[in-house]
């Protein structure tokens, strides 16, 4: 394909990773965000060897393995001390593992890499829709209502509350999920766990997270992210209980937290993130391509949002350079993401009610036979597999 006019709608993970590798391939890229000074925010994610791979592409894994820390087990257990996930990286292969990273730190490489390689931005500006003329020229009109014209193509990665899905009438289904997250960034201390993702549940209806996140976005002490699950819609009562009554909560399920709920002092501290279920009928619509959550976000269940978004990016710049066209390169982008992103959407929708919902059955039911699972060389391997980012259904997964 010959050098197109590009914009970019987003400077997250699927924009800022989309901008590299189109600009990269001599294309004209601009990158839209709507935050006048885009900076590093965010909580602990986990990269999965899947998305490693594509900042191993794009030459960035040094400086985010520096930022980030090695995690080699994921570890669930119930106030019993029933195990009820416990799934290590190095059993489906030596060189595996993951990494627990800053959101920011994330951000801050993604978005460096953009700014040092002179891609063009232009922040502040909020889109609200895209036009398009007869001769299929792309055009985006911000809120305040400038305008930005003479696009061959136009990525939509704004994320999971996208308005760009309504605004181009692209069919889809975008649902809330009753519960959602508060999360806290910690300075770890004394706490433990320095290399796995510790769970504690009880039910379906408390779950407790701890995630190492390296150093986070500016250097200083290694950080551990806390996660704790509710429904969206106890968040008053439980600004009304009061700290205390959840700090005795916490330390219920994981007596040696202590290091980390001193650092919290009033219930501010800790920050709500709601989950969205998003499915696209086609991740396409004429010349406007949908990445990253905006296409497909779900629950964090499975920790694989940024490494779904990093393969879409990746995904994207090889079709663009493999096609004649971008009607071809489109169709060729939805045959080749189809089969990962159907599996992990079915995957996380299946599995975040055993996590999160009212339902003390489905609860049982974990309690009962996930752990075992965990014993069963296949199902491990399956379990494993799903974690690493590396399945494409039930039956089919890739190595890296
Ligand atoms: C609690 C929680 C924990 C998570 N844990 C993990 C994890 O462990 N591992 C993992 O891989 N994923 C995790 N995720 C998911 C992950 O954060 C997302 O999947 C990922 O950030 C999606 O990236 P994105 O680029 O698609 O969207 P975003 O990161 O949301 O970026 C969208 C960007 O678009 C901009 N924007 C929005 N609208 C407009 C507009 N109209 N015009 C211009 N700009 C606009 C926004 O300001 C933003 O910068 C977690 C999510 C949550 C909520």
């Amino acid at each position: 394909m010959d050098c197109k006019r590009v914009a970019i709608i987003g400077s997250g993970t699927a924009g800022a990773a989309s901008a590299l590798y189109l600009s990269r391939d001599g294309h004209k890229v601009t990158l839209f965000e709507r935050v006048q000074d885009p900076t590093a925010v965010g909580a602990g994610v986990m990269l999965q060897p899947s998305g490693m791979q594509v900042l191993s592409e794009l030459g960035l894994d040094d400086e985010i393995l520096q930022a980030g820390v090695r995690v080699e087990r994921l570890h669930a257990t119930t106030p019993k001390g029933r195990t009820v996930l416990d799934l290590c990286y190095q059993h489906l292969d030596k060189k595996y593992y993951g990494l627990g990273l800053h959101r920011g730190s994330l951000f801050s490489s993604l978005y460096g890499a953009v700014q040092d390689e002179g891609i063009n931005t232009e922040v502040g500006v909020d889109i609200e829709h895209v036009e398009k003329n007869e001769s299929k020229v792309c055009t985006l009109v911000a809120s305040d209502g400038r305008r930005f014209g003479g696009y061959d193509f136009v990525v939509v990665a704004s994320g999971a509350r996208t308005e760009l899905r309504k605004a181009l009438r692209i069919p889809h289904v975008a649902k809330e999920y009753p519960w959602g997250a508060l999360w806290f960034v910690a300075e770890s201390r004394q706490f433990g766990h320095v290399d796995c993702l510790r769970q504690y549940l009880n039910g379906t209806q408390k779950m407790l997270g701890f995630l190492p996140t390296g150093k986070g976005p500016f250097g200083g002490p290694a950080l551990t992210s806390l996660f704790w699950s509710i429904r969206a819609d106890r968040l008053d009562a439980f600004r009304r209980q009061g700290l205390d009554a959840w700090k005795t909560e916490v330390l219920e399920l994981a007596p040696k937290s202590t290091p980390i709920l001193d650092q919290i002092q009033t219930t501010d501290q800790l920050l709500f993130a709601p989950y969205f279920d998003v499915v696209l009928k086609r991740p396409f619509q004429g010349r406007v391509v949908f990445l990253g959550d905006a296409a497909h976000a779900t629950s964090p269940q499975l920790g694989q949002g940024c490494n779904l978004a990093l393969v879409d990016a990746a995904t994207l710049g090889r079709v663009v350079a493999d096609s004649r066209t971008i009607e071809e390169a489109f169709e060729l982008y939805e045959k080749r993401r189809r089969a990962q992103l159907r599996y992990y959407q079915w995957a996380t929708r299946f599995l975040t009610p055993f996590f999160q919902s009212d339902s003390h059955l489905l609860g049982w039911g974990r309690d009962a036979l996930m752990g075992v699972s965990c014993r069963v060389p296949v199902l491990s391997k399956l379990m494993t597999s799903t974690m690493c980012g590396l399945r494409e259904g039930l039956l089919r997964s890739y190595k890296i």
